[in-house]
């Protein structure tokens, strides 16, 4: 059916691929190791022969880095290292025969929250993706905002605290350096008398709806920390609602609860007295916005 879309959420170790009606809902999905070291071209291959037994009119895909939306090459990547420069709409459109968009991963999956948990109704969105990274997107009068070379919406990247703890771009104090899962696993670990094992943030998040003490602490440093940060984005640009997406994001009480107390807190009320601030984290937003994205000629 051609009013279906492909989506794909290439992550540095492993790639999600579904089949997205209009609706947002996933009907197929299927999940292959990224392998980038074997490099771009040879991810198309392994990609496109998943979905050429489905029908479907267009595909997008998300990636973690700077793309050039417009030409669909990625420009810079942290985990990709070897497909700066690739032109994925070509290769991609080339093999499949249809339209092909490319974008970031986190305006992709904003842009699937936008349209299917928001229904599009607010004008101005903050998105924020909660997972090893901190990823961020804007949505400015219902449109996605890009900015001037594509890197707008990085709002992990907004520093905290100049002698802040290391973030993985190689700066201090980022808002990903306390609210990554990296940043998750280091707090764990200075704040809990026993980290679970594996450390991951849903071990975490268990751990303090067990009643321990530590990992309460722990989520309300993640969750104070992402409502600084939010903050000053709200400041700038006063929108009508905040989506935390992305795995973390599942913590959902545990993090949403101190974000909305540093909003409370906040000596310019208006902008954040009706701010519409959820967590949906039902759905696969990397690939149900990638797919989506794929669908408006202009985002
Ligand atoms: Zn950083």
């Amino acid at each position: 059916m051609k009013n279906l879309s492909v989506g794909i959420d290439v992550g540095g170790t492993f790639t999600k691929i579904g089949l997205v009606d209009p609706k947002g809902e996933v009907l197929r999905s299927e999940q292959i190791p990224t392998e980038p070291s074997k490099g771009p071209a040879h991810f198309i291959r392994r990609a496109a022969a998943i979905v050429k037994a489905w029908n479907f009119g267009s595909v997008g895909l998300g990636l973690a880095g700077g793309v050039d939306a417009k030409t669909g090459t990625l420009l810079f990547v942290p985990n990709l290292k070897g497909w700066t420069g690739f032109s994925f709409k070509k290769a991609f459109s080339k093999s499949l025969g249809v339209p092909v968009t490319v974008d970031n991963d986190a305006n992709a999956a904003v842009w699937g929250g936008y349209v299917v948990a928001l229904k599009r109704k607010p004008r101005t969105v903050v998105g924020v993706t909660l997972g090893t990274g901190v990823g961020g997107g804007l949505v400015i009068d219902g449109r996605l905002h890009r900015g001037a070379t594509g890197s707008a919406g990085e709002i992990g990247h907004l520093t905290l605290e100049l002698d802040g703890p290391l973030c993985h771009c190689g700066r201090r104090g980022c808002l990903e350096a306390y609210a990554g899962t990296y940043a998750i696993q280091r707090l764990a670990k200075e704040l809990m008398r026993r980290p679970p094992s594996p450390l991951t943030p849903k071990a975490v998040a268990d751990a303090a709806r067990d009643g321990d003490r530590g990992a309460r602490k722990v989520w309300d440093t993640v969750g104070t920390r992402l409502g600084q940060g939010l903050a000053g984005v709200i400041l700038v640009l006063n929108p009508d609602a905040v989506l935390l997406l992305g795995g973390v994001a599942r913590a959902g009480k545990l993090v949403l609860d101190p974000v909305r107390r540093v909003f409370a807190a906040q000596p310019f009320r208006e902008p954040f007295e009706n701010l519409d601030l959820s967590a949906p984290v039902a759905r696969d937003w990397g690939v149900v916005g990638a797919a989506l994205l794929s669908r408006e000629r202009r985002g």
